[in-house]
């Protein structure tokens, strides 16, 4: 589970081509990071692969099956966004239940789910708590929770930390790296932040304009970038 296939993927908005032909592959359990300036078509990259936009021609495989026709719900994919999308008037512990609601699962079930997602992401003091009155990081927790809950085959990150302060992202970034570790799923996130790339990425896929610059570990493009964009883009910290 969570192998995504990109083959001759392209994506137009009206006579604008944001996506030239693209093929990508993305092995299950790989944290796979895509990089880029701001309007290359990371956002939609991953929007593509979640199913929120309708490729305009080309093939995702999801664990090997076509899942260019699956609405969104059924793609097994679970997407985390930079402005958490919780419900306020909800507790942690319902904004977190609310996919397996949703769901229809039986209340012990949801609980023990709720539960042990809240474990993983420290938010257990917190399960009674509305999202205005916990901070930033304990929010995007609570998104995470959301995402979890559901044991998506892929996880898909959308700039999750960009509303976060500079220390509170350095924690955020270590707390993913170590939900990757322990639940070993597929996870693709999307950042502008080259520190980010480097310091989480199994591979990183450098993206200009809608094209693939290269793809590689963070060590292969930062020693052996194949042209001065990738050079200049991993090289270069900000
Ligand atoms: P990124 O996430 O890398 O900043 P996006 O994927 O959001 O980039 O956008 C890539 C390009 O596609 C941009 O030029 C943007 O204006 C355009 N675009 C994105 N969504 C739409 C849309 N719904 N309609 C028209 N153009 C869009
Ligand atoms: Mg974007």
């Amino acid at each position: 589970m969570g192998e995504i296939v990109l083959k001759g993927v392209t994506k137009s908005f009206g006579a604008v081509s944001v996506i030239p032909p693209l093929d990508l592959t993305i092995a299950n359990g790989e944290f796979v990071v895509f990089v880029g300036p701001s309007g290359c078509g990371k956002s939609t990259l991953l929007r593509l692969i979640a199913g929120l936009e309708d490729v305009s021609s080309g093939v995702i495989e999801i664990d090997g099956k076509d899942a260019t026709a699956i609405p969104p719900a059924h793609r097994g994919l679970a997407m985390v966004f930079q402005s958490y999308a919780l419900y306020p008037h909800m507790t942690v512990r319902n904004n977190i239940a609310f996919p397996l609601k949703m769901a229809r699962l039986d209340k012990a079930t949801i609980d023990r789910k709720v539960e042990a997602a809240a474990g993983v992401l420290n938010l257990t003091p917190y399960l009674d708590r509305r999202p205005g009155q916990l901070s930033g990081g304990q929010r995007q927790r609570v998104a995470i929770g959301r995402a979890i809950v559901r044991e998506p085959a892929a996880f898909l990150f959308d700039e999750p930390l960009s509303n976060l302060d500079a220390a509170l992202r350095v924690n955020m970034r270590i707390e993913i790296s170590e939900l990757h570790s322990s639940l070993a799923t597929t996870m693709i996130y999307v950042t502008h932040d080259q520190v980010e790339a480097m310091t989480m990425a199994d591979k990183i896929v450098v993206l200009n304009a809608g094209r693939i610059e290269q793809v590689g570990s963070p060590l292969e493009l930062y020693s052996r970038p194949r042209n001065r964009f990738v050079a200049g883009f991993i090289g270069s910290p900000r």
